[in-house]
Parts: C-alpha cells; sequence; structure tokens
C-alpha cells in the first residue's frame, strides 16, 4: 500500500524528495512548478500527509492511511495542515487568507497560523494553490513568513506561471519542476477514472488535452465535448458551408462565458479543427496534393492562433477562418 499509487508521472520528482527527506534536508518552502492538469496539488497533499502521519517516518514518504492524522488529513480537518485556494467566483487571493481581515489583522490566516506551535503532530504544513494569483499585499505578508519561517513548518506553493510570482518569493523556495504528463499515463488515467469508456476515445482525449489531465476531463464532458463534434461531424464530410458553421461556432463561443473564456473556447475550435486535418492527413499519406492542400489549412490555423494573441475580435476572425477554410484555400501571399 502507498499514499502514492493514484498519481502518476512524477517519479523523478517523488525519489528527489525522498532523498532529500532521508537525508533530513527537506526544504522549508517550496515551489511546485509546471502545467497545469499534471496533479501538483495532489502531490503536495499527499507530501504533506506523509510528513503529518504519526506511524510513519518521514523517510519514506508514505503515510498509514489509518492514524488519527491521516484521516484528518482525508477529512480536511487536520489542525496543522492549512491550504490557501483563491476563492470561488475570484481573480485574485486576498490578503485576508494570510492575516487576517482588517478586525483580526495579525491574529488569522496562513501567516499566524504557521507562527503557532503545531497541535497534533511536529510541524505545520501549509499549500497556496494558484500562488500566482496572490494579490501584492498578500504576496508580501508571506514573503515575511518565507524570509523567517517559523521552526518545523513547511511552506508549498504550486503555480503553472512562474512569471505571476515577485522574484523575492521565488527565490525564497526550491523549485521542483513538473512535467507534463506523457501521453499513456494520460490515456490510462483518463481510463480509471472513467472519463471515457473505449481505448480509442481515451487516446484521442489523451492526444487533444496536452498532458493535461483537468482539460481531459473538461473534453470528456458537455459543452466541449459538443463543439468537438460539431467541428468533427462538419469537417468529416470535407465540405464545409460556412453559412450554416460560422453562426453555429460563434453561437457555442459566445455562450461559454466572459471575453477570456470565449477566447479560449475559440482556441479550442483552433485545435478541433487542427485535429481533424491531421486526420486527413494520415488517411491520405499517397496522394501529395491533397496533403499539401491539408499543409495550407494547417497554417491558416496557426495564422488564426496568432490572431487570437493578437486579440483580433472573434466574430470576425471566425468568419475569416471558416471562409478561408471552406474557399479551397489558396496560398497567402507571404
Ligand atoms: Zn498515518
Amino acid at each position: 500500500m502507498t499514499i502514492w499509487n493514484t498519481l502518476q508521472g512524477h517519479d523523478v520528482v517523488l525519489e528527489q524528495l525522498k532523498k532529500a527527506a532521508s537525508r533530513r534536508r527537506l526544504s522549508h518552502a517550496y515551489l511546485f512548478l509546471g502545467p497545469g492538469g499534471v496533479g501538483k496539488k495532489l502531490f503536495a497533499q499527499n507530501l504533506a500527509q506523509s510528513l503529518l502521519c504519526e506511524k510513519t517516518s518521514d523517510e519514506g514518504l508514505e503515510a498509514c492511511g489509518i492514524c488519527a492524522n491521516c484521516k484528518r488529513m482525508q477529512a480536511g480537518t487536520h489542525p496543522d495542515y492549512y491550504q490557501v485556494d483563491c476563492p470561488e467566483g475570484k481573480k485574485s487571493i486576498p490578503i485576508e487568507l494570510f492575516v487576517g481581515d482588517e478586525e483580526h489583522r495579525g491574529r488569522q490566516g496562513l501567516c499566524y497560523e504557521l507562527s503557532l506551535r503545531p497541535m497534533s503532530s511536529d510541524r505545520k504544513i501549509a499549500i497556496i494553490n494558484d500562488a500566482h494569483l496572490m494579490q501584492s499585499e498578500a504576496a508580501n505578508s508571506l514573503l515575511k513568513t518565507l524570509e523567517e519561517p517559523p521552526a518545523k513548518s513547511l511552506i508549498i506553493l504550486i503555480t503553472d506561471r512562474e512569471e505571476g510570482l515577485l522574484p523575492t518569493i521565488r527565490s525564497r523556495c526550491q523549485t521542483v519542476h513538473f512535467r507534463a504528463l506523457p501521453l499513456e499515463i494520460l490515456q490510462s488515467l483518463i481510463l480509471s477514472n472513467e472519463y471515457v469508456d473505449s481505448n480509442e476515445d481515451a487516446e484521442r482525449l489523451a492526444k487533444l488535452s496536452d498532458g493535461n489531465l483537468e482539460v481531459a476531463f473538461e473534453l470528456s464532458q458537455g459543452r466541449l465535448r459538443e463543439l468537438s463534434e460539431v467541428i468533427r461531424n462538419s469537417f468529416s464530410k470535407g465540405n464545409i458551408n460556412p453559412l450554416k458553421l460560422v453562426p453555429q461556432i460563434l453561437e457555442w463561443i459566445e455562450g461559454s462565458g466572459e471575453s477570456s473564456e470565449q477566447r479560449r473556447a475559440a482556441f479550442w475550435t483552433v485545435k478541433f479543427m487542427a485535429e481533424q486535418f491531421l486526420h486527413q492527413a494520415r488517411h491520405s499519406s499517397s496522394n501529395s496534393a491533397i496533403i499539401d492542400e491539408i499543409q495550407i489549412r494547417l497554417r491558416r490555423l496557426r495564422d488564426a492562433e496568432q490572431q487570437l494573441h493578437e486579440m483580433m475580435p472573434i466574430p470576425l476572425w471566425l468568419e475569416g477562418l471558416i471562409y478561408d477554410l471552406a474557399s479551397g484555400m489558396r496560398e497567402q501571399p507571404a
């Protein structure tokens, strides 16, 4: 039995930390850095549980799963474990979560909790998820704690956007790099989590989701799946009807939420289209004229991605894209 069963693809990181633990060289602050949806948060929670477990020594980074501390961790009620997430519906992590609100300044929040003595184990552990979302005041109060870490404390910052953190915070943490999940691991996680039933569907999701299990989940559900079907259906027939397709996709994109969500949906549109062209390319390997045509369309999709980065208005963007793809496409002048 190991608590690391549910996590795959991060053996190197685990070994690295085990080595540090066995030499009693665990840092007091880590920065877990790497793409989203690969299990950084779960990894951090496992690490915390292994260090808080009263039945196992630190060296193996294992947890028994049955002692009082393990039970408290699993129930989310461990008094020496503290987790900060961006509040639901908010775009940033407020200072209150670190040092308390104005009425309780310095008497609540993560920095305060860490300054107290551990209650039911021999240390205190804090995880800050999406650390790049900390407001600058919040980051500065955390910085003070990082500069003078309380004895027997461990802070783990998690992010996929290193540039969103103060350099002074980064330099106080030991960075641990997480990688995107390899295709075959992602595929097996998709199946074991029952996002889809068949190997074939799991492979498709794995390829589309760039090593990100959260994205794979999103793709297996509701709206995104709908968009993928719409594009698959119209493109697989090789006969794109812009008059029908432009309003259909535009309605879908506009229904996905505020403007950043819409832009994200537009990126997915491009991705699903590219998937179709790549599929066509694989099945027409002998016909060079068709391959050339597909290459031109794929290039048009790369331009479309660039236009999205440049914040081109989506209705205009979509219409131009679909009409270009539908018209058989001639070489664009350079
Ligand atoms: Zn335990």
